[in-house]
């Protein structure tokens, strides 16, 4: 991250938290729920198959740039599905940065190239060892591992969300993402359970239980990319949600936090630790602060 960008995300921090402002920082735009695969704790695939027009997609780009969102995300479905004429991925993360974003991320499951060097992030899921992945995601371990070997960046960060079925995986993330060239770091996030996927949520011990885990990883040296002193937040889901920092865009919809805001009760509920991370941040909460502050620092 250039220096005068991390001067602009901390002035904004200041603010927000000095004034108990609740502008907007971090927007995710969908740039189709189209997906090759149908993982098992998936509720949001393939339910238009879309793939949203450049058009469109830039203006809404445009709106979230004038609301104040400065770290964008582009998601699916899968997102190196996206495509319009000649416009490709790489088209929305270029004009993302032209336009002024300061953080540009990609969000993928891995199984298409990973050229994309002008990303600063691609967070990659990877659901455990591959067993517990290929479970999870089909078969796909293999193929996604090589699509990092062979990646054309060191700017992919593996993403875990953890569930009743990969639970026990959480070191073999962390150890594949420490060994395997072009991987930053590795980022976690509980099951957030939509009613169709209740089954695979954690439940208040086994939260315990992972988080004690990335812990002694951390202390280990693995790269994660999360802040340890908001896992007490997660683990009794007792932080404030949901995130009005954060907006994302689908189809022309704005919703603050997540398209998961519709679902009723979810967000008690909620397992995204970037969620707890920012609101807490936003709270004012030191640890949590002073944490990413080093931690975003070394991964971005
Ligand atoms: S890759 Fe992502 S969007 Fe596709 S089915 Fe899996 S979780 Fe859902
Ligand atoms: S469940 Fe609620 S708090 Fe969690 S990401 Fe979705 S909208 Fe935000």
């Amino acid at each position: 991250m250039k220096i005068s960008s991390f001067f602009y995300l901390v002035s904004f921090g200041v603010r927000t938290i000095l004034l108990g402002k609740e502008d907007p920082i971090l927007g995710t735009i969908i740039v189709t729920d189209r997906c090759n695969l149908h993982c098992k704790h998936c509720s949001v695939n393939n339910i238009s198959s879309v793939l949203y027009p450049h058009d469109q997609i830039r203006r809404e780009m445009e709106q979230l740039y004038a609301m104040g969102v400065r770290i964008l995300f582009f998601c699916g479905g899968e997102t190196f599905l996206w495509r319009d004429g000649p416009h490709t991925l790489r088209t929305l993360v270029l004009e993302a940065r032209e336009m002024g974003f300061l953080i540009v991320n990609v969000v993928t499951n891995g199984t298409f190239p990973l050229d994309l060097p002008e990303a600063d992030l691609i967070l990659l899921s990877l659901d455990g060892d591959r067993e517990r992945h290929n479970a999870i995601r089909g078969d796909t371990y293999d193929a996604i591992l090589e699509n990092v070997r062979r990646a054309t960046a060191d700017n992919i960060c593996f993403y875990m969300a953890v569930n009743r079925i990969n639970r026990d995986a959480i070191r073999a993330v962390c150890e594949t993402a420490r060994e395997t060239p072009h991987v930053k770091a590795v980022s976690f996030n509980f099951h957030t359970p939509y009613p169709d996927t209740r089954d695979l949520a954690l439940t208040r011990a086994e939260k315990a239980a992972c988080c004690a885990v990335i812990g002694e990883m951390m202390e280990e040296g693995a790269p994660v990319f999360n802040l340890r002193s908001a896992f007490p937040y997660l683990i009794d889901n007792r932080f404030p949600t949901p995130c009005r920092q954060c907006v994302v865009m689908e189809n022309g919809k704005l919703s603050t936090c997540g398209r998961c805001i519709e679902v009723p009760g979810l967000c008690e509920e909620c397992g995204y630790f970037f969620v707890a991370e920012y609101t807490l941040l936003f709270r004012g909460n030191v640890r949590v602060i002073l944490e990413m502050l080093k931690t975003y620092l070394r991964y971005i």
